[in-house]
Order: C-alpha cells, then structure tokens, then sequence
C-alpha cells in the first residue's frame, strides 16, 4: 500500500514553530508478539520500519510471523498480494539498537519488566533526534515513571496496542504526567492513520484495560486453582453467560502467563493492594514454562501446528 498524500503531516513534540516533522521511519523494540503486530501494522499503513531485538534468530521468526499473517490477511482479501509484499519489504530487521537513529517515533514493545525498559528508553534518548517521540506499549508500568527516565518527558507516551495487533482496533493512547499536548495529537492522528481507533487514558498502573482485566484473569485461576471449576468450565460461564469472545483463562493464554504475571505485580506494588497478587497456580505454570499459546501449552495445550 503507498502512502499517499492522503496521509496528513504529522507534527511532533513542541517544536512545531521551528519545523514539521513527519513520521515516515518507525522503530519497534522487542520483536515478540506485540512487536511484530505493531511493525505488521505501521508497515501495512506504509511507514518504514526498523524491527529490533536482542538476536537475529528472534528477529527472523518474527518476520516469518508477520509473512504468515500478512498472507492470512490477502486470503481474506483485506490486503492484496502486492500490498502484503510491499509492507514485508518495508520491514528492516536490526540487532543494534544504534540503527534505530534515524526512526522519528519509536515504539517500545519489549518484556514488561521496568529495568528492561528503563535502559532502552535512556539509549533511545541519547540516540534519537531531539523532536523523535518514545512511546511504550507496556501494559502497566507507569509512562510518567519511564519519561522521567529520559530528557524528553515532553515526547514520551504510552501507545498501547491489544492482541493480535493486525486485528483489534483499540489503541489507548495515555498520557504520563508531562506528555505535551502536540505528542498526544501526533500519536492519536498515527493511530487513526493506522486504521485504529485510539481511546485516551491518563497514567495510572494498568491503565483502563489491565486494571479491569487483569483481576478477572486472577480470579479465574484462583477458581481452578481451588477445584471450583475447571478452565473449560470457567471460559464457558464467560462466554456463554456473559457473551465474552473468548473466556479469560483462554485470554490470558493468549496474552502469555508470564505477561500477566508481571502484570499483576505491577499492579500490586503500584496501588499497593494485595487484590492484585498473582494467583500461586499462575506463578506455578509460569515457572513451568507453560506460558500459554507462545510455549505450546498455558491453560490448554497448543500443538505445533496452531
Ligand atoms: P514477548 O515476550 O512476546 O516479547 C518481548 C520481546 O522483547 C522478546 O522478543 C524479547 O527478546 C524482547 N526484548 C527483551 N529485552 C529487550 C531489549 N533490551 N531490547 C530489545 N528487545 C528486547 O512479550 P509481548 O507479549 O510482545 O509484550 C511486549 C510488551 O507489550 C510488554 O510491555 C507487554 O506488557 C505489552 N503488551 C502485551 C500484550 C499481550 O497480549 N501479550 C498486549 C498489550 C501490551
């Protein structure tokens, strides 16, 4: 798909009286599974993109990822053949972190751990332009916090993309304490650009979606955990009483059990409520290795070929 004049320019920062930015380069940190949804869709849209992760190795699956997906979606004639190659290509996969320099938004999708994105975010400042926006898809950790870790808090933000990317349509876009108002306008036009509807949130541990989720995924396997029920049992009380998609222990497969585990932590040291603390039977499993669809086996088992 070209990215044509129907693309409106995009002003970044507080800089808009000494020069219009526009976004054409996106850099996406940590190529797991929001990652590559995010580069997935950027590139879709037409921007170049620079896909970063700590191995090659990491980085070639998640290309082969995206090809899948890019394929599953011609099939369903949402993109054509041509389209999908065009977005494949315009994906560069870079180890170093250095070769993100030239991208004029990044986004931030590495493990929701705060240290891991405390140092990317300080050598992404210290790389970027001074107008480049940080956001950060985490799904808990405190935007004002990461910000303050940066000399740009201004030109930081949270651009919290749902699971499968490519598919859901949300984005909540939240401010940390300094966002400026030109980086929030940027970001919510970059997610309509993207063809999501962006939804504004202010900072707060787990924002809107995870705070509310995050206790019902808990208290579902607080459930299995005490024999109530079994997770067959429980996603079917959920979708078929509550018209619920998908039940919320299949969810959190989905999600990956290590995520919400962290998560959870998150949410616990940040309001400092003991609601939150993970459920033991989801430490359990995450200690196993059993993290969901990602490791073949979470709640329900995954065979290779799903
Ligand atoms: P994931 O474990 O699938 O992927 C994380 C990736 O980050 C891995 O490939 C890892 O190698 C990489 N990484 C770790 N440290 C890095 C570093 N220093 N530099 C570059 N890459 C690094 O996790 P995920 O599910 O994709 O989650 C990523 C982020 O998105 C987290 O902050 C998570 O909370 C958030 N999120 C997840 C979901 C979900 O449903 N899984 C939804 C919304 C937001």
């Amino acid at each position: 798909m070209e990215r044509s004049e129907s693309q409106p320019e995009t002003r970044i920062g507080n800089r808009l009286e000494t020069g219009v930015l526009r976004v054409q380069t996106v850099g996406v940190v940590g190529a797991g599974t929001m990652g590559s949804g995010i580069a997935h869709v950027f590139a879709r849209a037409g921007f170049s993109v620079l896909l970063s992760d700590v191995d090659q190795s990491l980085l070639e699956r998640s290309h082969t990822s995206i090809r899948l997906n890019l394929a599953r979606e011609v099939k369903k004639g949402k993109v054509t053949a041509e389209e999908a190659d065009g977005a494949a290509s315009r994906i560069d996969l870079v180890v170093d972190l250095d070769r993100l320099r030239p991208a004029q938004l990044v986004v931030e999708a590495a493990s929701e751990r705060f240290e891991v994105k405390r140092q990317i975010f300080q050598r992404l400042d210290a790389l970027l332009a001074p107008e480049a926006i940080l956001a950060t898809n985490t799904s808990s950790i405190s935007i004002t916090r990461l910000a303050g870790q940066t000399g740009r808090p201004d030109r930081v933000i949270g651009m919290h993309f749902f699971n499968p990317v490519p598919v859901m349509a949300l984005v909540e876009v939240i401010r940390g304490l300094q966002t400026s108002q030109p980086t929030f306008d940027a970001v919510e036009a970059l997610a309509r650009q993207l063809g999501k509807t962006p939804v504004e949130v202010n900072d707060a541990p787990g924002f809107v979606s995870n705070r509310v989720l995050m206790p019902l995924i808990n208290e579902a396997a607080y459930t299995v955990m005490e024999g109530v029920a079994s997770a067959e049992a429980v996603d079917q009380v959920f979708q078929l009483g509550m018209a619920h998609p998908m039940g919320p222990l299949a969810l959190a497969d989905f999600i990956g059990l290590d995520v919400c585990v962290d998560i959870l932590r998150v949410l616990q040291e940040g309001h400092g409520d003991p609601k939150y603390r993970p459920c033991p039977l989801l430490v359990r499993m995450v200690d196993a290795g059993w993290l969901g669809r990602k490791s073949g086996r979470g709640f329900y088992p995954y065979p290779a070929s799903q």
